[in-house]
């Protein structure tokens, strides 16, 4: 399951959610390679992915990543890809508010059927296109904080806040005892 190893090296499942479109393989191929594809079209495939970072407290969180093959399209299918999840990233893209309507969906539908101790994050990507912005900041913070999940805006594009978002996951891992 997302279960832990030991206490110095943890190893947890993490899963992302959000609608089509909004980043969120360009997210975990950034982090994991990092390297952003620009003419990548919407993903077809279904990918697993891990990464491994060290803490500051000379831990280590291996993060096994399932990226999503479409199946955002189908909520039936859903609970069989975060079964077990640690982690959720749900993401939506800060120039389109109907993502971010859907985030909020996918926020509750994990507070019904996900495990009870998962850890999520709420990301807006996409803030390269600040132009372009149609969901603040501020509606983000404000909804991630009344969920009791940790919010960031990042950029697949740029890089900006990627390495940053799973570090912050990471810390707030839940820790085995000793
Ligand atoms: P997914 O369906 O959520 O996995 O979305 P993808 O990762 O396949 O990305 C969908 C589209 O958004 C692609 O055309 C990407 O190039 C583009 N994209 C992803 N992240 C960013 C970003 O941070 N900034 C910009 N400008 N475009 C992005
Ligand atoms: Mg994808």
């Amino acid at each position: 399951n997302g279960g832990v190893t030991d206490t110095k090296n943890l190893r947890v499942k993490l899963v992302l959610l959000g609608d089509s479109g909004v980043g969120k393989s360009c997210i975990v191929l950034r982090f994991v390679r990092g390297q952003f594809d620009p003419t990548s079209k919407v993903t077809v495939g279904a990918s697993f992915l891990s990464q491994t970072i060290a803490l500051q407290d000379s831990t280590t969180v291996k993060f096994e990543i399932w990226d999503t093959a479409g199946q955002e399209r189908y909520a039936a299918l859903a609970p069989l890809y975060y079964r077990g999840a640690a982690v959720a990233v749900v993401v939506y893209d800060i120039t389109n508010p109907e993502s971010f309507a859907k985030a909020q969906y996918w926020v509750k539908e994990l507070q019904k059927h996900g495990s009870p101790d998962i850890v999520m994050a709420l990301v807006g990507n996409k803030a390269d296109l600040h132009e372009k912005r149609e969901v603040q900041f501020q509606d983000g913070i404000d909804y991630a904080e009344k969920n009791g999940m940790f919010f960031i805006e990042t950029s697949a594009k740029t890089a900006d806040n990627i390495n940053q978002l799973f570090e912050e996951i990471a810390k707030r891992l839940p820790r085995p005892s000793p």
